[in-house]
């Protein structure tokens, strides 16, 4: 939780093309995202939560870096 949660990302729809911008907080509960046009993009969860705990860890070391400064 914390900062993290609230970092945009862009998910482009393969249908048409169109970027929708969520939070990962949001990506985390729903893993699907529909474009404007109605299109339902699944995520690949397993490869997402992975990609997100590294990238999540990552985030905390640089938190714990800023402070220790
Ligand atoms: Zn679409």
């Amino acid at each position: 939780m914390g900062g993290f949660d609230n970092v945009w990302v862009e998910i482009t729809c393969p249908e048409c093309g169109q970027v929708s911008r969520k939070t990962l907080g949001w990506l985390k509960r729903h893993h699907r995202v529909e474009c404007l046009s109605g299109h339902v993009t699944e995520l690949d969860t397993s490869a997402f939560q992975e990609e997100l705990s590294v990238a999540e860890r990552d985030y905390r070391r640089l938190e714990r870096d800023f402070q220790d400064l």
